[in-house]
């Protein structure tokens, strides 16, 4: 499932951003790391001894069709490190050249993509939302031929693993079950335990990873992250977020909300994505139905039962966190709850209401001034009617401040971020970089980064020329 192999030599690293802290937790010094034998690191051209880098095999669904020969195009596993907190982590690097499962692909990266990879993860993170890490960014020196000629980089990140609904879709469809069984043992082993002492350890497993995929979709849409390739080899095992591509936060609250060029038909729409989800973990289910049961009718019985459920974990998991976001945690009238909430989505999307703005300007509102809410919206009359019955269940605005971030990243600033960059220039990415890192606590001089793109950015599009 992995082939030792080796990244292409970068002509001239320069490092562009480095996790200082990720590093110290990681058990790597920082300031080596910056030296040029960290930077050779960093691009996979110092291979520390005893590791061997190797490319992983994967299979997916890519837009509902089965590719089953996928795998590292363009990455590599360089070793796992054990972080201070004695956990396992992967050290992988993305963009390192060619590899045998490059298909048609030069097996590099660009340096904005990489730095869009950076940014949207470590915001992630500070947000709480279970999401791979980002270490550094490293440009090659390499130029990398997209529409234009661009700089190339090496990310690094790190991850809890990097197994992923197409590993398992992989392993089945080399008709070797025992192969399937022990990489589902090491995936029970490293991410979820507890399903080696259940009655059914695969389907405990299977279950685990329902469970954690309910919770972290329902995080993505609480903040309003569209995604935009989930894909089968872009779903963890682990239920943490992973390859990030032609993915966004919402602005404007609409569930037909997407950003990437590719998805031409919006099967990975901001609303499509619990459905999606769920699809995903069927097709994980399918791989693993030799290992669930040896009569297959049971084994599809078993599994379409936990899947199951997926609905009911998303639900509880959503309205849990819809409540906190509303400042009106459990121990309210479920009764008035969800037409209130209904209703509340409703108004957000005919008004193309700010998500993030809203919830968070919310809070003043909580606290008796409605006024910046309001200002949000065209049909006033509407609004001051659902705010009048929403106070009247007594929010908590404290409550809905630890939630409601003010700053995400935005897509224009992200842009200008990664345009700068791409151009030398690393301020813009360094201020972006330092106001997504503490997202909930409002800091003076950062309005605009807590404010909507302007009118004129026009419609945001993201392309497939990571
Ligand atoms: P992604 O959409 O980034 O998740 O990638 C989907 C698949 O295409 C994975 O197997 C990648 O390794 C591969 N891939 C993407 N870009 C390249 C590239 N420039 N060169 C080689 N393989 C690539
Ligand atoms: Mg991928």
């Amino acid at each position: 499932m992995a082939l030792p192999w080796q990244a292409e030599a970068a002509p001239d690293p320069r490092l562009l951003v480095l996790n200082e802290p990720l590093a110290t937790e990681l058990g790597l010094d920082p300031a080596w790391l910056r030296t040029s034998d960290g930077l050779r690191l960093l691009v996979g051209n110092l291979v520390p001894s005893g590791a061997t880098p190797v490319a992983q095999a994967y299979a997916g669904h890519q837009f509902g069709g089965f590719a089953p020969r996928l795998g590292d195009g363009r990455a590599l596993l360089l070793g796992e490190v054990i972080d201070a907190d004695g956990r396992r982590r992967d050290l992988h690097l993305k963009g390192s050249g060619r590899t045998p499962f490059a298909r048609g692909g030069d097996g590099l990266a660009a340096v904005g993509p990489m730095l869009r990879e950076y940014v949207i993860s470590e915001a992630m993170h500070a947000l709480g939302i279970p999401t791979t890490r980002s270490l550094a960014v490293v440009a090659t020196g390499r130029p990398v031929r997209r529409e234009t000629l661009l700089p190339g980089a090496v990310l690094a990140r790190v991850a809890s693993s990097h197994l992923r609904v197409g590993s398992f879709q992989y392993a089945r469809g080399t008709g070797d079950v025992d192969l399937l069984r022990r990489l589902a043992d090491h995936a029970i082993t490293r991410h979820h335990p507890a399903a080696a002492e259940a009655e059914r350890p695969y389907l405990a497993l299977f279950e685990a990873v329902v469970a954690a995929q309910a919770s972290l979709v329902a995080q993505w849409m609480l903040v309003g992250f569209v995604h935009g390739v989930m894909n089968t080899d872009n779903m963890t095992i682990s239920g943490e977020t992973i390859d990030y591509g032609p993915c966004s936060f919402m602005e404007a609250f609409d569930p037909a909300t997407d950003y990437s060029s590719i998805d031409v038909g919006g099967r990975y729409a901001y609303g499509n994505q619990p459905v999606v989800a769920e699809w995903n973990l069927a097709r994980l289910a399918e791989a693993l139905l030799p290992l669930i049961h040896d009569d297959q009718e049971q084994a599809v019985a078993l599994a379409v039962e936990s899947l199951g459920a997926f609905g009911q974990q998303y639900e509880a998991a959503w309205s849990a966190g819809m409540r906190a976001k509303l400042g009106l945690p459990d121990g309210h009238d479920d009764a008035a709850f969800s037409p209130l909430v209904d209703e509340l989505l409703a108004l957000l999307q005919e008004g193309h209401v700010d998500h993030t703005s809203f919830f968070r300007h919310l809070g003043a509102a909580a606290r008796g001034d409605a006024e910046p809410t309001r200002r949000l919206f065209l049909d006033l009359a509407a609004f001051d009617g659902w705010v009048e019955r929403w106070r009247a269940l007594g929010p908590d605005a404290e409550v809905m401040d630890r939630v409601n971030p003010v700053y995400i990243p935005r897509n224009h600033l992200v842009e200008e971020a990664l345009t700068a960059a791409t151009e030398g220039d690393l301020d813009p990415l360094e201020r972006l970089l330092d106001a997504v890192a503490t997202p909930y606590a409002e800091r003076p001089g950062l309005e605009r980064y807590a404010t909507a793109a302007p009118k004129d950015f026009g419609v945001y599009r993201t392309f497939c020329g990571t």
